[in-house]
């Protein structure tokens, strides 16, 4: 059985999926994540610790803490169930955050450099494009468009917006102006919302009905988290969504906190 297949069928077969007994959690999650990544939705990434956030070198245990992911039962016997504690996390002001988001800064400034170089480069090379006053006006347009682009780009990674606190009323899957996975939601201060879960089913999965949930909502951490997790097995990373396993403290892809309870 194929997840990406269920995912892309059905996603209450994926609810089925996550409530069978056997094989063990882990060995689940890694099926996911296999059958993801054979379908290019997804690339396994081990580049830090999970117990501690240090980054790993190679397939080696962690320098810092001696913890190794990539042996048999890198969590002995301790159960998912319950590791992912009861309450809103307190480490949504980790500077950790920061340095992810002045990452993916730094990715979207570099990404635009190569564009604006690159595009006049190709057109002049192949004879497009001539250097007359013509030619530099439309590798200014260009390089102007690029310039803006990579600037809303950034100008949503620092936006800071509304947090609020509500619970889970509904889900549903099709229908509405939105038609897609999503959440109703019932704000605490009464308003109703509607929250897309259009290409994440894994996530949509997740929450449930009668579900408390917080949006943060700070300049380098818009993330949902759960109130209670106790009974999850799984934690999406706050930065870059990347599935986790309740055992874990910090993304092992970007190397981010989990929002875990107490
Ligand atoms: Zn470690
Ligand atoms: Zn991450």
């Amino acid at each position: 059985m194929c997840l990406a297949h269920i995912l892309s069928n059905n996603s209450f077969k994926l609810n089925l999926y996550f409530r069978q007994s056997n094989p063990s959690f882990s060995d689940k999650i890694r099926d996911i994540r296999y059958c993801l990544r054979r379908n290019n939705m997804t690339i396994e990434m081990t580049f830090f610790c999970t117990q501690c956030g240090t980054k790993l070198s190679g397939k080696k245990p962690c320098r810092n803490c001696g913890f190794d992911i990539h042996s048999d039962m890198p969590y002995g016997d301790i159960s998912p169930i319950g590791a992912g504690g009861y309450g809103f996390s307190d480490a949504v002001d980790d500077p950790r955050y920061a340095g992810y988001q002045g990452n993916k800064r730094k990715y979207i400034i570099l990404f635009a450099l190569i564009l604006i170089i690159i595009i006049p480069a190709f057109l002049l090379l192949s004879g497009d494009l001539i250097l007359d006053t013509e030619g530099i006006t439309v590798i200014a347009v260009v390089s102007t468009m690029f310039i803006l682009i990579a600037a809303s780009a950034i100008r949503s990674t620092q936006r800071r917006g509304l947090e609020w606190t509500g619970s889970v009323v509904d889900k549903r899957l099709i229908g509405g102006k939105l038609n897609g996975p999503r959440l109703i939601v019932k704000r605490d201060n009464g308003k109703m919302i509607e929250l897309p879960f259009k290409d994440n089913l894994v996530q949509y999965e997740y929450y449930k009905i009668g579900d408390v949930i917080k949006q943060h909502n700070k300049p380098n951490l818009r993330t949902l988290e759960k109130l209670d997790k106790r009974t999850d097995e799984i934690l999406f990373c706050p930065s870059c969504a990347y599935l986790c396993d309740t055992r874990d403290n910090y993304c092992q892809a970007c190397g981010s906190p989990l929002l875990k309870g107490k």
